[in-house]
């Protein structure tokens, strides 16, 4: 690839990237680039941008003040749903949760369990029974002699 500034071949380098995102001042070590030798010009793939942007985004979402713990309340805002939809989860199970006094308790790793669709705790198989016993043949070898 050539450089559209001054038309230099462009290799492959490793830069500083530094990002402002959602009024965030980040900055990213070894990003792969092109660059120019010849003028600095530097061009990032979109994948790059995309992957440091999406970084970023999660990062934010992470840093927000998300409790361990949660209420129901809490809970409910998280996964954006009703509160009754918590309660009707934690009662299938679904939500592992716990009550402390009379208040419902779940933790914020279950919800994110749910989220990533890992299989909940309690024990919904059913496994059909199925009879593997073959018909036995009991057929006696009968000798034809001559
Ligand atoms: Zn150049």
């Amino acid at each position: 690839m050539k450089c559209r500034e001054c038309r230099a071949e462009m290799r492959e380098a490793v830069t500083d990237f530094d990002l402002v995102w959602k009024g965030h001042a980040v900055t990213f070590h070894d990003v792969p680039a092109l660059k120019c030798e010849k003028c600095g010009y530097t061009v990032y793939r979109s994948q790059v941008i995309d992957l440091m942007s999406d970084f970023v985004d999660a990062k934010i979402a992470a840093n927000q003040e998300v409790p361990e713990v949660m209420t129901v309340e809490e809970a409910a805002a998280f996964l954006k749903v009703s509160e009754q939809t918590i309660y009707s989860l934690c009662k299938l199970g679904q939500i592992p949760s716990a009550k402390v006094g009379n208040q419902l308790r779940v933790l914020k790793q279950s919800l994110m369990d749910l989220l990533s669709n890992k299989p909940a705790p309690s024990a919904t198989t059913a496994t059909p029974a199925t009879p593997a016993t073959a018909p036995t043949e009991g057929s006696e070898g009968s000798r034809n002699g001559t």
